[in-house]
């Protein structure tokens, strides 16, 4: 494996938009479907376990960080090309490892309608793929046409029809919730054109409603939560008397400005400072309205059960 740079004891912490975690044992940036393949087949021969990280924006890494192999999908897999099709929309190739805001952007240019949601999404193309990133009405799913993806086996592309899109979560997701290897490599989109300034001014509303709304200037995950079904999180952590509550000085609070998130201020908590906050967020509302909050940010690594 002597042409992918595995490194080790590489701090995770700038990986992760939550500003927190340890490191991983072994780290590697692959470039090719082949070398996730080889990857995977070395981490077998020595037996590490393999977290597939695209921009972590939605993960909480242990402060032990993790203990084997972490395959990030990032800049080395950030390819973006585009062919206009016969019927006047156009095709867009993405790569997993780049950002999903990029994407969105190339859309804008293009004057491409349907992925305006996107630009404001810190998440890689790839991890969009996986959560079906949505925003604002929009998901990814509304135009993703085929997904290409390393099986475990080898790689291989399929209809955006079977990837197995709901809310927050994909064929991807649930194979990997079944402890099953698929890597993904790009994805296919097909979107409209449309009118320039439209999209532009669109892009602009959704960016202030954003700003407006969420605490993007301190780390977090974004939602800390899922929807749960007929309710909104943040407003039964409002209902709940949580919105900007602090367990202690730790850092780790639920944002003053949007409830649904919790926020990681200055990036001093720890990870088991923030999953402390999270769970006591899960159990008081639950005691108020009956409702269990389900995490929509994964935790990564050992948390000690
Ligand atoms: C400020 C802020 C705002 C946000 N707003 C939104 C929003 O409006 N809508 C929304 O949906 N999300 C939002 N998020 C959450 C997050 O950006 C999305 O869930 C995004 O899709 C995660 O992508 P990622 O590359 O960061 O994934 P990561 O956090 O790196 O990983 C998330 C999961 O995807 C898996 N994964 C990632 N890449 C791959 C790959 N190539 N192959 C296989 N598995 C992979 C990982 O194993 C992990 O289980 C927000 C986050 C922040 C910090």
């Amino acid at each position: 494996m002597a042409d992918i740079n595995i490194q080790e004891n590489v701090p995770l912490a700038g990986y992760s938009t939550f500003r927190c975690g340890g490191p991983a044992k072994y780290f590697a940036e692959p470039a090719t479907g082949d070398e996730v393949a080889r990857l995977f087949r070395l981490a077998g021969e020595k037996n590490w376990d393999v977290f597939v990280l695209g921009n972590g924006s939605n993960c909480l890494i242990s402060d032990k960080g993790f203990d084997g192999l972490v395959i990030r999908i990032g800049k080395n897999m950030s390819d973006l090309t585009h062919e206009e099709l016969e019927d006047g929309r156009v095709k867009i190739t993405a790569g997993a490892g780049l950002p999903f805001a990029r994407f969105g952007n190339y859309c804008v240019e293009l004057s491409l309608t349907g992925a305006e949601f996107a630009c404001g999404i810190p998440g890689s193309c790839g991890g969009a793929v996986f959560m079906n990133a949505g925003a604002y009405g929009g998901e990814a799913k509304d135009f993703i046409t085929s997904v290409t993806y390393w099986d475990g086996e080898s790689v291989k592309k399929i209809d955006g029809s079977l990837c197995g899109f709901g809310y927050r979560t994909s064929l991807f997701e649930r194979l990997a919730a079944e402890g099953k290897d698929a890597v993904i490599l790009e994805f296919e989109a097909v979107l409209p054109k449309g009118n320039k300034d439209e999209i532009m001014a669109l892009v602009d509303e959704l960016r202030a409603k954003r700003t407006a709304s969420q605490p993007l200037d301190v780390p977090s995950a974004g939602s800390t939560f899922k929807r749960p079904e007929g309710y909104f999180a943040a407003k039964l952590i409002e209902e709940a008397g949580l919105k900007g509550f602090a367990l202690d000085d730790s850092g780790a609070q639920v944002s003053p400005k949007h409830a649904g998130f919790v926020v990681n201020n200055g990036g001093r908590a720890s990870a088991a400072d923030v999953l402390r906050l999270i769970d006591y967020v899960t159990q008081k509302v639950f005691e108020k309205s009956g409702v269990k909050l389900e995490k929509e940010v994964r935790l990564v690594g050992d948390f000690g059960g």
